[in-house]
């Protein structure tokens, strides 16, 4: 079978390797589709000595059930299913307190990130892949293809949003920043499950005209937002603000836009940083929340499905033919792709 392989320091090719042999637990994926993230740009820069080159990457994948291990029970050959983003064990005690995205087994601490597909074992970017059933989800009549970025784009941002919901009544002020494959979603989810004010930021004016067709009041970024979202806000600041990015110029607008006692998410892994100070010259806010926080729970996972099944999110989907992977890589390092892009087998 097919599958795009991270040979080397920021390349990628498409390998021929077998089909997996799979065990009584595990499934056999056909692929549906593979979305492309800003962490698979982020991975293969991690140099030519990572222990993840050779592997198959792709951590967003959707896909219909092609072979059933013998112990596998409630699946049928044909069912649609999305992967699950985290690969948790289900037993230690971050699992059991269905907090399973930052499971202890699978996530030691400090480590780079938890067990996904295509972050330690093989991933979606291939015709196949195999997968434990317990790592499944049904996707029940959704579109195959444009659900894979449900496993991350839609549950990431969900999974942010979940943990301020109380925050996000009808009164509250959001700032988005980034309105790329994760803000395309969350700026989606904040209006199908809450009544707050939406503020979406980015440099790309085709990314700022969807946030407004939603909705939501668009931005530019630029040297002006902060001083614009505070004249909206009467000087007080926003009540959350989600780094969908996470770059120097968003995480230094976040913590300058949030008001005293609000929140900030720092969601996108753009290495961007500030420096915490324990004292009265801290660029925060008294009272200021932040949470580092990766993916989202089982339990989110199942809600974003419901979510796009009910038809209140939906995944602005480019597709591309796997055999053009290097080409999407590329569209994806330099900005070219608006919402997702899935790779379909
Ligand atoms: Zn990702
Ligand atoms: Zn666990």
């Amino acid at each position: 079978m097919r599958a795009v392989t991270y040979v080397k320091n920021d390349t990628v090719e498409i390998h021929e390797k077998p089909i997996p042999e799979i065990a009584a637990d595990e499934v056999l994926l056909k692929v549906g589709g593979a979305g492309l993230c800003h962490s698979d740009i982020a991975i293969i820069g991690m140099g030519d000595d990572n222990p993840l080159i050779g592997s198959t990457l792709g951590h967003e994948v959707s896909g219909t059930v092609e072979k059933l291990g013998e112990n596998v029970q409630g699946w049928n050959v044909g069912d649609a299913a999305l992967v699950a983003l985290v690969l948790s064990c289900g037993q230690c005690g971050e699992c059991l307190a269905g907090r399973d995205n930052q499971c202890e087994v699978v996530s030691p601490r400090n480590s780079l990130a938890p067990l996904s597909p295509g972050i330690g074992v093989d991933g979606g970017m291939a015709d196949y892949i195999k997968v434990k059933a317990r790592h499944l989800d049904p996707l029940g009549d959704l579109d195959v293809v444009a659900a894979a970025p449900l496993a991350d784009a839609a549950l990431t941002p969900m999974h942010a949003i979940s943990r301020v919901k109380d925050r996000l009544t009808g009164d509250a002020t959001v700032v988005v920043l980034g309105l790329g494959g994760l803000g395309h979603m969350g700026l989606q989810i904040l209006l199908a499950t809450t009544g707050a004010r939406i503020i979406g930021l980015d440099t790309d004016p085709e990314k700022l005209a969807f946030a407004e067709s939603k909705g939501a009041i668009a931005i530019p970024s630029d040297a002006d937002a902060a001083d614009k979202i505070m004249d909206l806000t009467n000087g007080i600041g926003a009540d959350v603000v989600f780094d969908f990015v996470g770059v120097q110029p968003t995480v230094t607008t976040a913590v300058n836009v949030v008001r005293n006692g609000g929140a900030i998410r720092f969601v996108g892994l753009g290495n961007g940083g500030f420096d915490y100070v324990a004292g009265s010259a801290s660029p925060l806010p008294w009272g200021v929340e932040i949470e580092r926080a990766y993916g989202g729970t089982r339990a989110e996972m199942r809600e974003v499905i419901a979510l796009a099944q009910q038809g209140k999110i939906g995944v602005e989907v480019k597709r591309y033919p796997l055999d053009d992977a290097v080409r999407a890589f590329d569209d994806l390092h330099h900005g070219r792709i608006q919402g997702r892009g899935v790779l379909v087998p």
